[in-house]
């Protein structure tokens, strides 16, 4: 691999372990039993975390400006954003969660957070 294509990915993106895109890049670390890894762009040196597959799983790949820290990071804005994204936005509805008077996801009773805490949606 002499080129790659970091610089003009998205900053997330939905992928997992078995995109070729990721097969030469580098495992730095991993954590949650290793369904999260850190992996390096041999080229480029970024950072991305990347989901190992799951069937039942959204995979996501997400690019990691600070590697010294990614075992604190938490990722849950950015599969929000995802989430979001997927939906194409929201819409001008409320969250219809007691209490919750949040923006509705597009074509969903649920604003982004409701839906993905409580109804673990993912996409
Ligand atoms: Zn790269
Ligand atoms: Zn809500």
């Amino acid at each position: 691999m002499k080129m790659c294509k970091c610089k003009n990915l998205p900053k997330f993106f939905k992928s997992d372990s078995s995109d070729s895109y990721f097969k030469k890049f580098k495992r730095i670390d991993w954590k949650d039993d290793a369904w999260v890894k850190l992996i390096k762009c041999p080229v480029c040196g970024q950072h991305w975390q990347l989901d190992e597959w799951d069937k039942y799983q959204t995979g996501l790949a997400i690019k990691i400006k600070e590697p010294e820290s990614w075992r604190s990071y938490n990722d849950k804005d950015v599969r929000i954003d995802f989430l979001i994204q997927n939906r194409g936005g929201l819409s001008d509805g409320i969250c219809a969660w007691q209490g919750c008077n949040n923006q509705a996801l597009k074509g969903l009773a649920y604003c982004p957070t409701c839906a993905y805490e409580k109804s673990g949606l993912r996409e």
